[in-house]
């Protein structure tokens, strides 16, 4: 694949998203200068440490100056005011770009304040782990995992092209939809399961002062899998939350109406309305190994720790 690559890329943020990106940048040689910026001096120090960029700074409006590709990789919420510390700063025909979980609020937050000569191209990798900062970024995270964009009615095609060959590069399948859409999709796929994680990890938590330490010694039964999503960090699911309300709030209504019937079925003895929901659930497991998205082993992802036990 031959994509034209940047002279400067400007990395604002070096968590977990941004340090995978500059891994790969570096690999592939998609630039000729990697500008790292991030907001405390620890974790600038910490990309310095690990060399993920050419030059590193803690102001984010040094970082974006001759640049051609500015991508923001920090929580949702502190999109605003990244975009007003980078606005004056930006020379015309840069494109800007980021990472965000959710995609409406940051074009809210961030549109208004960019100036109408650079090209603004929202984008979300669906790509990660439950780690953050720096150290947790690796080279290949974006490998064959979809990036989608949520393009602004009149970006330019020639910039849309070029930031899709940078996607491609890093082995990302790419997808565009309006942002209103993504967001939807990501509450069912991605937002919903993470508060039902967060939420039955609290309930065990609770419970485990009657339970003492069953709950961690038997957590292999189910628990456990949940506890890896549970296990994201914090702020980065805070701001989800708060700026993907509505379709949360939606998959929410929908997924307590849901809840109901099971209980009643339960409750009930309707054994076949369990099995009928049970096994359509399975039939999805299978479209999701198909689809690449998983791979068929029955254990997937605790085969170290099966060697070790
Ligand atoms: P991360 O590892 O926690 O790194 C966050 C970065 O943002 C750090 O450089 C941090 O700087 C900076 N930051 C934190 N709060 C900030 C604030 N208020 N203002 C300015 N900078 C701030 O996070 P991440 O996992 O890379 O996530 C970054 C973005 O990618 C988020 O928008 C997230 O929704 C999205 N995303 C995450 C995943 C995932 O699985 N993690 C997947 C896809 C997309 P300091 O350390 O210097 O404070």
């Amino acid at each position: 694949m031959s994509i034209q690559p940047f002279k400067r890329i400007a990395l604002i943020g070096i968590g977990l998203i941004g340090s995978s990106i500059a891994r790969d940048v570096r690999k592939l040689g998609l630039a000729s200068e990697i500008v790292v910026s991030t907001r405390s001096a620890a974790t600038l120090e910490r990309a310095e440490e690990l060399r993920l960029g050419d030059f590193y700074t803690t102001s984010a409006a040094e970082a974006v100056k001759g640049a051609d590709l500015v991508i923001v990789s920090v929580p949702v919420g502190a999109s605003e005011s990244v975009a007003l510390q980078i606005a004056p700063h930006l020379r015309p025909g840069t494109i800007v770009t980021d990472v965000g979980s959710t995609k409406a609020s940051v074009i809210a937050q961030m549109q208004p304040h960019l100036p109408s000569h650079v090209h603004f191209i929202p984008g979300h990798p669906l790509a990660g782990t439950e780690k953050s900062g720096p150290d947790a970024g690796f080279s290949g995270l974006f490998k064959g995992r979809w990036c989608i964009f949520t393009p602004l009615p009149d970006t330019d095609a020639e910039a849309l092209a070029r930031l899709r060959g940078f996607w491609e590069a890093l082995g990302s399948r790419v997808d565009e939809m309006d942002p209103q859409h993504h967001d939807k999709v990501l509450a069912i796929v991605s937002h919903l399961p993470h508060i039902i994680a967060y939420n039955i990890v609290g309930t065990a938590d609770d419970l485990q002062t009657v339970t003492e330490s069953e709950v961690i010694q038997y957590s292999a039964s189910g628990f456990r899998d949940f506890t890896r999503l549970a296990a994201s960090d914090p702020t980065m699911w805070r701001d989800v939350c708060l700026h993907n309300k509505d379709a949360i709030l939606e998959m929410l209504a929908r997924f307590s109406e849901d809840l109901a019937y099971l209980q009643r079925a339960i409750r009930w003895g309707e054994g076949d309305k369990l099995y009928e929901l049970f096994s359509r659930t399975r039939a999805i497991r299978r479209s999701i190994v198909e689809a690449g998205q998983d791979v068929d082993v029955p254990d997937f992802g605790r085969h170290a720790l099966d060697k070790k036990e």
